[in-house]
C-alpha cells in the first residue's frame, strides 16, 4: 500500500482564501496583535510569517517587539494595552519566552475572546467542557485536516502520542468531542508501538524525529504527523518516512500539518471579530 498524502498546503491555502473573503464581509478589518519577545531567530520567522499572512488576508497588523530582558510587569502592561485596544481583535504571543518570564501567567491575562492562539486556562476550560471557545491551531488545523481527507472520526479509534498543552491535550479533547475513541500516549507509555499499532487514526506530537516506524502503524491508517525537525538530510517529522508504505494516508513533512497552524491562526482571529 502507498498511502495518499495529505495536501497541507493547498487545504492551507483555500482556508485563507475563505479568511480573505470573510475579512473582506466584516464593517472594518480584524486586527492581529503578535508579540514577540527577545531575539530568538525561530520565533522572529514564525512571527513574520504570521504578520504577512495576516496582511495578505485584509487583516490590520499590529506587532509589539519586546526586549529580551524586558520584566514580568512590563509584558504584562503591553497585554494589557493590547487586550483594551479596540482595533485589536486577536493577540498572540509568540512562544517560548525567555525563562524568567511566567509564560503562563502571560498567556493568561489575554482575555479569552481576543485569546487566538486558544492556550488560555478559560479557552482550554472551555475546550474540555466542550463549550464554545477559540481552539488551539495546531490541532484545529489537524482536525481540519482530517475533514478534508474524508477520514471517519465517530466510534473509531485514534491514538495521540503527546500531552503537551500545545498540541497533546487538546488534540485528544477535539478528538473526542468529534466522538472518537481516544488513546492518549506520552513518555511513559508502555510499548508505544504495539498502543499505535491499534489507531484507525494516529497523530504524532511527540517532537522527536522519526520516533515512529512502520512496526506502529495499522495498516491503511490515516497517520497526521505534527513533528517537524530539521536534520542534516533535511527536514523530517516525527514519523519515518518509511510509514508512507504501510499507511492509507499520511500528511507529508513539509507541507503537512505546517501550513494549518497560520491558517487556523487567521481564522480564529476571523472568529475573534465575528464574535465581538
Ligand atoms: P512538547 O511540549 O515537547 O511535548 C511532547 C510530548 O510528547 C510530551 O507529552 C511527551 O511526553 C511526549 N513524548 C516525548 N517523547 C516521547 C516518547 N519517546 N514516546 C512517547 N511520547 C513522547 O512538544 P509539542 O509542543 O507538543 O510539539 C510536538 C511536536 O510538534 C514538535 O516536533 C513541534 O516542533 C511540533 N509542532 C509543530 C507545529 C506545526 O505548526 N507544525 C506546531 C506545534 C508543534 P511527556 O508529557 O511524558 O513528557
Amino acid at each position: 500500500m502507498t498511502a495518499v498524502l495529505i495536501d497541507g498546503t493547498a487545504v492551507a491555502a483555500r482556508i485563507r482564501t475563505q479568511v480573505t473573503a470573510d475579512v473582506a464581509r466584516l464593517a472594518s478589518p480584524p486586527g492581529l496583535a503578535t508579540v514577540l519577545v527577545g531575539e530568538d531567530p525561530a520565533s522572529a520567522v514564525y512571527v513574520r510569517n504570521k504578520r504577512k499572512r495576516c496582511v495578505e488576508a485584509g487583516m490590520r497588523d499590529v506587532h509589539r517587539h519586546l526586549p529580551g530582558d524586558i520584566t514580568q510587569d512590563a509584558a504584562l502592561a503591553v497585554i494589557d494595552q493590547l487586550a483594551s485596544d479596540s482595533n485589536v481583535t486577536g493577540i498572540l504571543v509568540q512562544l517560548p519566552l525567555p525563562p524568567h518570564l511566567d509564560a503562563a501567567a502571560l498567556i493568561d491575562r489575554i482575555p479569552a475572546h481576543k485569546d487566538v492562539d486558544g492556550l488560555t486556562e478559560a479557552s482550554a476550560g472551555r475546550l474540555a467542557l466542550g463549550r464554545p471557545g477559540l481552539r488551539p491551531c495546531t490541532p484545529s488545523g489537524v482536525l481540519a485536516l482530517l475533514d478534508e481527507s474524508g477520514t471517519e472520526l465517530p466510534g473509531v479509534h485514534t491514538v495521540v502520542v503527546g500531552r503537551s498543552d500545545l498540541v497533546g491535550k487538546p488534540m485528544a479533547q477535539l478528538l473526542l468531542q468529534r466522538h472518537a475513541t481516544v488513546t492518549v500516549c506520552h513518555s511513559r507509555t508502555r510499548d508505544l508501538a504495539a498502543v499505535c499499532r491499534e489507531a484507525d487514526v494516529l497523530v504524532v506530537a511527540a517532537g522527536k524525529a522519526r520516533l515512529l516506524g512502520s512496526e506502529a502503524v495499522k495498516p491503511g491508517a490515516t497517520v497526521i504527523d505534527v513533528g517537524i525537525h530539521r536534520t542534516d538530510s533535511g527536514l523530517c517529522g516525527d514519523v519515518d518516512a518509511a510509514v508512507k508504505d504501510v499507511a492509507g494516508a499520511l500528511t507529508p513533512v513539509p507541507g503537512g500539518v505546517g501550513p494549518m497552524t497560520i491558517a487556523m491562526l487567521l481564522r480564529n482571529t476571523v472568529t475573534a471579530a465575528q464574535i465581538r
